[in-house]
């Protein structure tokens, strides 16, 4: 199983950030090369996946931006992820202010 997908926590403090994409959510779209999906990315949610989360976990380098819901956002405990989420990272040098 991959460990990745396992602990994982909000970054608390990341109201106020912005990039020049506009939206978290468009940050994802622009940097994954995805379209947008359904259902957000935490294992065990079945809500529409509305915004881009930033999120970190101590065997992942750099946060990371996700696909979740409102709720899932405001979770405190640590969370697993469903397989396949692609982890678009928040870091805008390495994405769209390279
Ligand atoms: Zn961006
Ligand atoms: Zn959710």
């Amino acid at each position: 199983m991959d460990v990745t997908c396992h602990g994982w926590k909000n970054k608390i403090g990341t109201k106020n950030r912005e990039c020049k994409c506009g939206s978290w959510k468009n940050h994802w779209i622009n940097n994954s090369g995805k379209p947008w999906p359904e259902k957000c990315s935490i294992l065990g949610c079945n809500n529409d996946a509305t915004l881009g989360a930033h999120v970190y976990n101590p065997n992942v380098s750099g946060e990371k931006i996700i696909p979740a819901c409102e709720a899932c956002n405001k979770r405190t405990e640590e969370f697993s992820l469903k397989g396949g989420v692609t982890l678009v990272s928040a870091n805008k040098q390495k994405t769209c202010e390279k």
